[in-house]
């Protein structure tokens, strides 16, 4: 009988202990901070912050290997020297999962002005671009300012250029004309389309980018010109001066090429089948060495898991540093990423794609639990910098694939780059001397901070 009563009784006490347990599982982010969490964080800024290795990587990157275009034999040198590297440092089953890439390549190209003068414009084509005939295209323009404008003025669009003008109203708004122009300017009878560059600002320095077509709609060459350019032949067709150019594209798109996921991780202490993804991208648009879009980034993101490694700090689950290839126009390293990892118990996707300026937010989408938990990381946070803070909303191209699909939250570092991401953006001038490496270190401490407090959940 007693034994009965005995068994009742610790039945009772294990199932209100695993109701108090989930109850105060997460509670330990509600109200101050946990004196082992803030002491781990301490040691995480000042370890950050003194190493120097994360920006010597970086320029080593874009020096060594140059601009990294998905399908690039570069990108692919790149990638095998990442994953070296993650092996130097000590990360944990460090390998290269395979993903096939678009192969666009740019071949010899320029833009002139045939008419009122001649001059040669400063132009860059838009990835994806089919290139112009042999002999080029010679035409007079057509300048408009919105879809709408191209719409009214669409009988004059026949064998003309339509030169899209958008003054700078931010990237989102941009890049509409850049994906989209061509098929507009296809649809109203032009021969080719031009952008006015994506950047608030000029220095006759033109953006590239990924750009669409429609197969129901003819596909015409399409470049981007600079700011100031696109501004003169503007000024030149409103005095009547009529300005024709002259349009020579090589441009092609060969077959897929066999590229690379490259990842290595730390062994979750507790629970090591919870997986806890960190990443960037490798690849880059070719004119520049892209060291803010998204070298920096994607270094960051894999130094952040190596400093957690190093301090000895052992995260209850495993955090996965995953350089992701392909973001710029195809997400093919993302989609693989999802299909290779599609059983994983997968507790959190964090990207870090916003340039590495000053950290200023962790951006994160998840259950009202969820955020309510991340939101109490901002206490520890502030340590770093007393600006930052945890805001809704987490985004990230390469991760999205595979959060979408088995619906895990997502993480990401915002930074304040005082309007100056779009500056180097997809340009000649993304270079490394545009990351400043102290403020790198602090956006890898903020980004090592939010893994751990995150690998603390449940
Ligand atoms: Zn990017």
């Amino acid at each position: 009988m007693f034994a009965f009563y005995y068994r009742i009784i610790k039945k009772t006490v294990i199932i209100l202990y695993i109701i108090l347990f989930l109850l105060t599982a997460n509670s330990v982010f509600a109200g101050g901070m946990n004196k082992d969490f803030e002491a781990n964080v301490k040691k995480i800024i000042n370890k950050a912050m003194q190493d120097s290795t994360a920006w010597e990587q970086l320029a080593y990157l874009c020096d060594t290997f140059g601009p990294r275009p998905s399908g690039s034999e570069s990108l692919n040198k790149a990638l095998m020297w990442m994953k070296g590297e993650m092996q130097k440092d000590g990360l944990e089953n460090v390998k290269a999962e395979e993903a096939y890439v678009p192969h666009w390549v740019r071949g010899r190209e320029f833009c002139e002005l045939v008419k009122p003068r001649k001059e040669q414009l400063h132009m860059i084509g838009l990835g994806g671009s089919i290139a112009t005939p042999p002999e080029g295209i010679t035409a007079p323009l057509l300048i408009v300012n919105s879809f709408e404008e191209l719409k009214a003025r669409a009988k004059e669009a026949k064998g003309k250029i339509v030169l899209f003008n958008k003054p700078w109203m931010g990237y989102g708004d941009a890049v509409q004309f850049r994906f989209n122009g061509a098929v507009y300017a296809a649809e109203a009878g032009a021969v080719a389309s031009l952008i006015r560059s994506c950047s608030p600002i000029g220095m006759q320095n033109p953006h590239t980018g990924v750009m669409g077509y429609n197969d129901t709609i003819p596909k015409i060459p399409n470049a981007a010109i600079s700011l100031e350019d696109a501004e003169m032949l503007e000024r030149m067709e409103k005095r009547g001066q009529n300005p024709v150019v002259h349009l020579y594209m090589e441009a092609k798109t060969l077959p897929d090429v066999k590229s690379y996921n490259v990842m290595g991780e730390i062994k979750g202490s507790e629970r090591p089948g919870e997986i806890i993804v960190v990443g960037g991208h490798t690849d880059c648009w070719d004119p520049g060495l892209g060291a803010q879009d998204d070298g920096g980034g994607a270094i960051s993101a894999w130094k952040a898991v190596k400093l957690l490694k190093d301090l000895g700090i052992k995260p209850k689950c495993t955090i996965r540093a995953v350089m992701f290839v392909n973001e710029e126009n195809g997400t093919k390293g993302g989609k693989a990423y999802a299909v290779d990892h599609k059983n994983d118990n997968t507790k959190l996707m964090f990207e870090f794609d916003s340039g590495v300026f000053e950290p200023q937010s962790i951006g994160f989408s998840g259950s009202d639990a969820q955020m309510e938990t991340v939101k109490g990381f901002e206490p520890y946070l502030k340590i770093l910098d007393d600006s930052i803070s945890v805001v809704k909303g987490g985004w990230g191209v390469d991760i999205s694939p595979l959060a979408k699909q088995n619906n895990i939250p997502v993480m990401s570092l915002g930074t304040n780059d005082e309007g100056k991401y779009f500056w180097y953006h997809h340009s000649a001038t993304d270079t490394p001397d545009k990351v400043n490496p102290a403020v790198m270190n602090k956006c890898i401490a903020a980004i090592a901070i939010s893994l751990y407090l995150y690998s603390e959940t449940k």
